[in-house]
């Protein structure tokens, strides 16, 4: 409820210098000519400028008291001041919110007062210096005491930087100048050095109004808003300043007490912690704010609580416009890098929310103006009870990388394809045949290469010319393509000839393949070739035991060679077909100790006895496949006898650059297993006495020795189908 205006205060003077407070504060000069105030009423002005003080203040006027309390002349020129200002922001048609802030800041700019001694208040003559510093120290204890029970910060703000100078220039107070400052704290500093000006201070007699706005004048621009001045000096110049009586009028009217209370709370009572968690959170939001990367926080309701302004730049959705809202990722348009809808029982955010599991994965936030690709990890807050409290969500802006990636990914196509006929070049057929290879090696995986070789080519490009021929190589590289599985690698090995390396298959589909490939080229007619068909030869196996990828080539390249022997236009493979990797294992105990103690049969590694199933003219022509495709050199033969010479230079087990090549000789005793032994299949098995050793007779490197003898072993029983007999 509005305060009731007094009866018997008088109402008649012009603003400012009517204030009544004749008990206190003794009039001078200024006020002379308008005449001294009504001594009935000046014993109550206390009580009427508490009426003031507490429409304007509420629950503050307290403060006022108390500054009243201790310096009656301040708290009746803080008053005024606030009055004057109250009435300049009228004519200035300032936001009633502005005005409220001028108001009381203006009413309590000089509470730190209440700091400073009382002897110092009142001496007349000129301050120490110490003196003086401790009466400029006034203004921070104001603030003080406001920031301890005024809850807006523009008000505390305003008393503090009304002592600041427009031009910047030596002040107490560090913080804006110029325009920057509030216009609150600039029209504040001209009223109050103007009101200082008109009124007696106990240190010097007061000014004419004229003198005191010269005053002002010569200190605009430096001291002073000089566009405030102007306008202040000429609303009071030529009488524009709303009367006091109105004022008064207005501030005991329309303000109410309890409505003025807003501005006033004793706020929470500051813990330790809490000081700490609030200079804490003060670092935490200005990460927020200036990191790169999003930020979303999310509760457990699945509420934004933050989307920081990375996060808006990220997805150019603003913060203000998703905060309180519930995560949606589907609307947000976050969806996965195959550019397909996230779900959202896949949605990482609710995953780490409801299971408690973290995820990061590569999205794509689908922009109106483009897509980006980003980095969402999202994972669970959990708290020290271990209950979720909600997710938080980083998200990188990947883009960079993805086009890196790309980048290296053209690159690697580029390195890796022949420009001709855009099928995988030598180099990646190299590296995709090793990783076949040792894949069987290690987990016994199937694997298969076809060679294909196209027939009398030659006679093509004699009959038609290198460019025809080009594009029957280009034909045939599509066609391939055509038939192989994705995972196959289909690569031009050299010239007209392409290899296919079939990932997770046997040599029988490969060998269906291979003649698929065959049938399927024979059958096209190339219009560059007046309508003329060619035809493929083709050589398949499979990667077996012991094997090297020199070995697998080889054996690829002679069932090759074969087809064409046998006639071209033909499918031959090669091989064992025996899938299964032998055992791995130390040589036998008495092998081992015959080469450590250099038994008769010299330094072998192993000793072994093996049985083929096959007669010992085939056995002898399989042993010629194993000589080829190892490239080994007969050292000697004799009946039944064969001394070979294997450089192991190619063998994959090389674990390192540094393992030099270790020549191994291996001795093969081949005899036909006799009719007494087997019974039915007497003289369809041949039996070998193998022995393997290093060229070298004495080489250091034992180990690597053994492991190459036993790669061997089984390559020699792969390419022969054999298998071990114990030795007696
Ligand atoms: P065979 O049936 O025994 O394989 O006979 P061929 O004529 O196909 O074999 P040969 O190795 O004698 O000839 C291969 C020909 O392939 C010779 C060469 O000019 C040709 N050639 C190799 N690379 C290219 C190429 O990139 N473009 C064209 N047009 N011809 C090529
Ligand atoms: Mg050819
Ligand atoms: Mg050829």
């Amino acid at each position: 409820m509005p305060a009731k205006l007094p009866n018997d205060v008088p109402l008649t003077s012009t603003f400012p210098d009517a204030v009544p407070d004749a008990a206190s504060f003794p009039l001078a000069t200024a006020t002379e000519d308008r005449g001294v105030q009504d001594c009935a009423a000046a014993s109550q002005v206390p009580q009427f400028d508490n009426c003031l003080a507490q429409v304007r203040l509420g629950i503050a006027s307290g403060l006022y008291v108390a500054l009243r309390s201790k310096h009656a002349p301040t708290a009746a020129h803080s008053l005024r001041v606030a009055l004057f200002c109250s009435s300049w922001s009228y004519q200035l048609k300032l936001h009633d919110n502005q005005r409220d802030v001028l108001e009381v800041a203006a009413l309590l700019h000089d509470l730190g007062k209440i700091g400073v001694p009382d002897h110092l208040l009142s001496k007349p003559g000129p301050l120490t210096a110490d003196e003086a510093d401790m009466v400029r120290k006034y203004r921070q204890y104001g603030i003080n005491i406001l920031s301890a029970c005024c809850c807006n910060s523009e008000i505390t703000e305003s008393v503090r930087l009304a002592a600041n100078r427009y031009d910047g220039g030596t002040t107490d107070n560090p913080g804006p100048f110029g325009t920057d400052l509030p216009l609150a704290a600039r029209m504040i500093a001209i009223v109050d050095a103007y009101d200082s000006m008109i009124h007696e201070q106990v240190y010097r007699r007061p000014m004419s109004q004229e003198r005191a706005v010269a005053e002002l004048f010569s200190h605009a621009g430096s001291q002073f808003d000089p566009h405030l001045v102007e306008e202040f000096s000429r609303l009071q110049l030529l009488g524009q300043i709303e009367s006091y009586q109105n004022v008064v009028r207005r501030w005991l009217h329309d303000l109410n007490p309890t409505e003025s209370q807003h501005y006033w709370g004793a706020g929470p009572v500051p813990q330790l912690q809490s000081i700490a968690n609030e200079s804490e959170s003060l670092f935490h939001d200005k990460m927020l704010d200036n990191t790169l990367h999003g930020v979303i926080y999310v509760d457990t309701g699945h509420k934004i609580i933050r989307w920081n302004a990375a996060a808006e730049r990220i997805t150019g959705i603003q913060g203000t416009t998703v905060a309180n809202t519930l995560w949606d990722i589907d609307s947000f348009r976050f969806w996965g890098e195959d550019r397909k809808r996230i779900t959202r029982d896949l949605c990482p955010v609710q995953r780490a929310i409801e299971s408690k599991c973290q995820t990061l994965q590569r999205v794509v936030v689908r922009r109106v103006d483009r897509d980006i690709n980003l980095d969402l990890h999202a994972f669970p807050v959990v708290d020290e009870r271990g209950m979720c409290q909600g997710a938080a969500v980083l998200l990188r802006d990947a883009t960079s990388e993805t086009s890196l990636e790309q980048t290296v990914h053209d690159l690697h196509i580029q390195a890796a394809r022949d420009p001709l006929t855009k099928a995988a070049n030598r180099a990646e057929f190299d590296r995709v045949l090793a990783n076949q290879v040792k894949r069987f090696q290690e987990s016994a995986t199937a694997s298969s290469l076809i060679i294909c070789d196209i027939d009398h080519f030659k006679s093509v490009n004699d009959t038609y010319g290198h460019p025809a021929g080009d594009s029957v190589l280009i034909g045939f590289s599509d066609l391939l393509h055509s038939i192989c599985r994705p995972e196959d690698l289909v690569a031009r090995y050299g010239g007209e000839e392409f290899a296919v390396v079939c990932p997770d298959c046997d040599i029988a589909a490969a060998t269906l393949r291979a003649e698929r490939i065959r049938a399927e080229i024979a059958a096209v007619h190339f219009t560059e070739l007046g309508s003329r068909r060619i035809t493929v030869s083709l050589g398949v196996t499979q990667v077996q035991n012991g094997d090297s990828p020199e070995t697998v080539v080889r054996r690829a390249d002679r069932a090759l060679y074969q087809a064409k022997e046998f006639g071209r236009n033909r499918v031959i493979q090669l091989g064992s077909a025996d899938d299964e990797p032998s055992p791995e294992g130390t040589p036998e105990l008495g092998s081992w100790l015959s080469w450590i103690s250099g038994m008769p049969s010299g330094n072998a590694v192993l000793e072994r006895r093996l049985l083929a199933q096959v007669p010992i003219d085939l056995a002898v022509e399989k042993l010629r496949g194993f000589v080829a495709d190892h490239s080994a050199d007969i050292v000697s033969v004799s009946e039944n006898h064969l001394v070979l010479s294997v450089d192991s230079r190619h063998v994959p087990l090389q674990r390192r650059n540094s393992d030099r090549a270790t020549t191994m000789i291996l001795e093969i005793q081949l005899e036909s297993v006799t009719p007494d032994e087997t019974g039915s299949t007497a003289g369809l098995q041949t039996r070998m006495h193998v022995s393997i050793r290093s060229k070298r007779s004495r080489d250091r490197r034992a180990e690597i020795t053994i492991e190459r003898a036993q790669q061997l072993l089984r390559s020699l029983k792969a390419y022969l189908m054999a298998h071990e007999e114990a030795t007696s």
